[in-house]
């Protein structure tokens, strides 16, 4: 797809917050520091619309960027940030479940990992999250540029049996650095964002 436009929304520290024109939603997961930011920044040839590495694990809002009017990016809180303490793992968890169960126009999860390591235990119980409530997901496998080619399937392996991915869970290779993996990655948000 062809981004003409991309304008960031709100942070939106609550449902009432929410845009609340229905269109469809694509929500991107993962732990702090893996990458989210970059990719979006990626995905829509912007160096700086998405901030990256700022300040991690303190956000505890939704970010919802506008794509060519056609469909939201929203970029959860970073989890796994180690000194985020239980109250506000709490209210984070709170925040993205209630998301995932009453948020009509969310189309797809993209949740991203970081492809040379195994998924951490917060990567798996977000997993385990999307299984319960039925969410298409799509695995992004970033920083593919920082391992060698040769070590690539070996590592997606790992990635697809310790999140329990069957054949019909797009999985795609990525790479911020590179712009790897954007096409691929457009044409299965268009295959759930736009039919
Ligand atoms: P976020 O916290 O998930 O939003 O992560 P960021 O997008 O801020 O990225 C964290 C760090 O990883 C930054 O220093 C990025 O430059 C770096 N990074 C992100 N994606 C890639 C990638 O695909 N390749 C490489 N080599 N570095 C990346």
């Amino acid at each position: 797809m062809k981004v003409t436009q991309a304008e960031f929304i709100i942070s939106a520290v609550g449902p009432d917050q929410y845009p609340d024109d229905a269109l469809p939603e694509i929500a991107l997961a993962g732990r702090s520091n893996v990458g989210k930011s970059s990719l979006i920044n990626r995905m829509i040839n912007r160096k700086n619309l998405a901030r990256t590495s700022s300040q991690p694990g303190k956000t505890q809002c939704l970010n919802y960027y506008r794509i060519n009017d056609l469909m939201y990016f929203v970029d959860f809180p970073g989890y796994g940030y180690a000194k985020v303490s239980k109250t506000q793992r709490q209210a984070w968890g709170k925040m993205i479940e209630r998301y995932l169960l009453e948020r009509d126009p969310l189309q797809l999860v993209l949740q991203v990992v970081d492809l040379r390591h195994p998924p951490s235990k917060d990567d798996i119980m977000m997993r385990e999250w999307l299984i319960h409530y039925d969410i298409p997901t799509c695995v992004v496998m970033t920083k593919a540029d920082k391992l060698p080619k040769s070590q690539w399937q070996k590592h997606m392996k790992v990635i697809r049996n310790d999140l329990q991915l069957t054949s019909s869970n797009p999985m795609v290779m990525f790479s911020s650095e590179l712009g790897l993996g954007k096409d691929e990655l457009w044409e299965v948000i268009s295959r759930y964002a736009l039919t």
